[in-house]
């Protein structure tokens, strides 16, 4: 028999935006968070210099020795950057501010927009289920190699004035990638985040991005909540530091809605 049809594919998600503070690392690492605690292997690949992603899952800034970037320049594995965190099921490759470098270094390789697509063929990805990639908050080099690895794309949106102008520039970057490196892309989903229901605006854009995207938009919206502002300087998901507060019970759900429609899909 061929073994190889029988190789399992983790579905990999890029969480992107170019806008910072729009709650893509909070999304990556709840949802990870999440997706492990419903019994999935999962692997977070920090893809952003600034190496949030690492510090929110408890991975101390001091010796991150094998990094995302030295796998981008592949100068190791992707098995070689894997590392256990403290939960069960949640892995991760960890960046550091040397990923800086990786965009210049790259700008006039061959194949620089394929470098995280070739890491992902190293059989250590068959044991995940979900591979997540918290994108830096720019559609730089780093980001198109997330797209060009990617199944699919979620984009955390903040419920605010010019949300919908970044998010139509985000949409035509997907579509240059579609058609350019990955024609498999497809978004996954748009999320809201720091949704603030006190807010008129809030509710305007929320139902803007609705009646734009449609089904498009996850159902579940993400609060603002101020125990997920704090988990992070605990190095804990706010999943862990307090799964009962209302953002960690919303990142739940929106786990259980992404695995349902995986479900309804493969179905299909
Ligand atoms: P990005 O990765 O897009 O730059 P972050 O996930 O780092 O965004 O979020 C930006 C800031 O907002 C962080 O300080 C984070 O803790 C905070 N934050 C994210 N989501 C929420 C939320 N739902 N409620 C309150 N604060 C949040
Ligand atoms: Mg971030």
């Amino acid at each position: 028999t061929n073994l190889s049809t029988d190789r399992k594919k983790p579905e990999i998600i890029a969480i992107a935006n170019q806008k910072g503070g729009v709650g893509k690392t909070t999304t990556t690492i709840n949802l990870g968070t999440a997706l492990a605690a419903a019994r999935k292997n999962v692997l977070i690949v920090d893809l952003d210099p600034q190496g949030n992603a690492s510090t929110g899952v408890g991975r101390e800034r001091d010796n991150r020795d094998i990094t995302s970037y030295d796998v981008m320049m592949e100068e190791a594995t992707l098995s070689d950057a894997i590392e256990k965190t403290d939960i069960p099921r949640l892995f991760l490759v960890s960046s550091t501010i040397d990923l800086t470098g990786a965009e210049l270094e790259l700008v006039d390789q061959a194949q620089r927009t394929f470098r995280l697509r070739n890491a992902f063929k190293d059989p250590a990805v068959e044991q995940f289920d979900y591979i997540l990639i918290d994108c830096p908050p720019s559609l730089n080099l780093l980001t198109l190699n997330a797209l060009s690895a990617a199944d699919s794309v979620i984009v955390p949106l903040q419920c605010e004035f010019f949300a919908l102008e970044g998010l139509s520039l985000l949409l035509r970057t997907i579509e240059t990638v579609q058609a350019n490196f990955n024609p498999k892309l497809k978004i996954e989903g748009i999320v809201l985040t720091m949704y603030d229901g006190r807010n008129n605006l809030s509710g305007q854009v929320a139902q803007d991005v609705r009646s734009y995207l449609g089904d498009k938009v996850f159902k579940t919206v993400i609060p603002r909540n101020v125990r997920i502002s704090e988990a992070p300087s605990h190095g804990k998901p706010a999943l862990l530091y307090d799964h009962k507060c209302t953002g960690s019970q919303a990142y739940i759900r929106l786990a259980t809605e992404l695995l349902r429609r995986e479900k309804n899909f493969r179905a299909a």
